[in-house]
């Protein structure tokens, strides 16, 4: 279903009067990864509602780095409309965006898509994530009441925040219709640095870097074979730094490479276009679609003992060296299921957990939950009865609660 913004409350409307289920979408990119949605009772598929149709950028100010946009559109276009303005939605290309358009060509999908999964990469170190940058939001609940939160200014203290439990609900609380968020200035000058060494020798330098007033706009752990440039565990840091100064960033530069020297470390300078093709190493450009993509969180402190983990073998990994947040992918086969369940008992150990956003066909049941349950479970699904009480909005899969088998 795609309907027209003036039809779209009737439609919810008569939807929840038929007690029928439905799932959320933006373009459909990335609607089969996590647990899988129960259709109604005669469906064979669930229905999907796509906001495809409500594309339109409503207002953008620059003036106050702000801008409203319905749910439905695209996140290329919004930045390629903000960059005429020298600004951006300072967050990363979600993951897969740029994979061979043959074996996977999922693109970046849409704003709407963004928001309800909530997710962020490694810029997060600087500008922190969606959530952070959500300012207003305006959303349909499942029996076609339409509601806002947020306003349109940076500024707000109205009502209560709805904003937070929206952003990450995976499309089960209610539908997104528009959303106000934060944008920033470009960075005019970009630079990257590619660090290789041993693990014990780049851990006190990431510690060092983190503490350090020099801002990295991130500091991503890699693990993947990148030639010419791996160390021998296999592990790297990739760093952006970005200024208005150009004799800043080179000072910075050098600061980190009169560090990394004294440790040991070999540093490759890259310069803006290089950086992208580190960037897009780490957002899996270069894979095809992987029989597994897992999302793994873990204590900061702790990511090089995870690196080094032998069950992440066969398993390439980029996490935030700030917030212990990352992707982990693998071919199909690989990585067999037993390995991905002790992954997760160590993520748990590590003071974090793992969620399985892909995982390749298996036999029936058989399937790892996509997440366990959360400690708020109970709060979690007092507030779906809130939002949904006939269970309509993508049933089977709530964050935080574990999927039944
Ligand atoms: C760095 C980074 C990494 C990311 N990695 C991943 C990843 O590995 N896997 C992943 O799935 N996503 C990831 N994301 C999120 C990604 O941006 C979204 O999955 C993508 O934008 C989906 O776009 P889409 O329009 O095709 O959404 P769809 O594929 O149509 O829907 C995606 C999900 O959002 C819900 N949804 C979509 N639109 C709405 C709406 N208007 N209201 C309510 N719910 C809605 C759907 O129910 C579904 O659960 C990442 C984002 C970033 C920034």
């Amino acid at each position: 279903m795609r309907p027209e913004p003036r039809e779209l409350q009737e439609l919810v409307r008569d939807l929840h009067r038929q007690a029928l289920p439905w799932l959320p979408a933006g373009s459909g990119s990335r609607l089969d990864w996590g647990p899988p949605v129960q259709p109604g009772p005669g469906q064979s598929e669930a229905l999907v509602l796509s906001t495809a149709r409500l594309d339109r950028i409503v207002e953008h100010n620059p003036g106050d780095f702000t801008v409203t946009v319905q749910a439905g559109t695209p996140l290329v276009g919004l930045q390629q409309e903000l960059a005429r303005h020298r600004q951006w939605l300072s967050l990363d290309w979600p993951w897969g965006t740029h994979a061979p358009a043959t074996a996977n060509g999922l693109g970046a999908g849409t704003v709407g898509g963004l928001v309800a999964r909530g997710l962020a990469g490694g810029y997060r170190q600087r500008y922190l994530g969606v959530r952070d940058q959500l300012i207003g939001i305006g959303l349909m609940r499942a029996d076609g009441t339409a509601a806002r939160a947020g306003g349109k200014v940076v500024k707000n203290v109205a009502g209560y925040d709805l904003m937070r439990p929206l952003c990450g609900s995976w499309g089960s609380l209610a539908l997104i219709t528009e959303v106000t968020l934060r944008t920033q200035p470009l960075p005019p000058q970009r630079r990257g640095l590619w660090l290789s060494g041993a693990l014990r020798q780049l851990q006190p330098l990431a510690r060092w870097l983190l503490g350090s007033s020099l801002s990295p706009e991130r500091l991503d752990w890699h693990r993947h074979t990148l030639a010419g440039a791996t160390s021998d565990e296999g592990a790297a840091l990739l760093i952006s730094l970005a200024s208005i100064s150009p004799q800043t960033l080179e000072e910075q530069i050098a600061c980190i490479g009169e560090q990394a020297a004294e440790a040991g470390i070999r540093v490759e300078t890259l310069a803006p276009e290089r950086l992208e093709v580190h960037l897009e190493l780490g957002r899996g450009a270069t894979t095809p679609r992987p029989g597994w993509l897992l999302r793994a969180g873990v204590l900061p402190a702790r990511v090089p003992a995870l690196l080094e983990a032998p069950e992440l073998r066969g398993l390439s990994a980029v996490i935030g060296a700030g917030s212990g947040l990352g992707d982990l992918w693998a071919a199909a086969a690989s990585m067999p299921a037993y390995r991905v369940e002790a992954l997760r008992r160590r993520c748990q150990e590590l003071g974090g957990q793992l969620t399985v956003l892909c995982q390749p066909p298996g036999p029936a049941g058989a399937a790892i939950p996509a997440w366990l349950d959360a400690p708020s479970r109970p709060l979690i699904e007092a507030l779906k009865r809130q939002f949904d009480p006939k269970q309509q909005l993508a049933r089977g899969r709530l964050p935080g609660v574990q999927p039944l088998p």
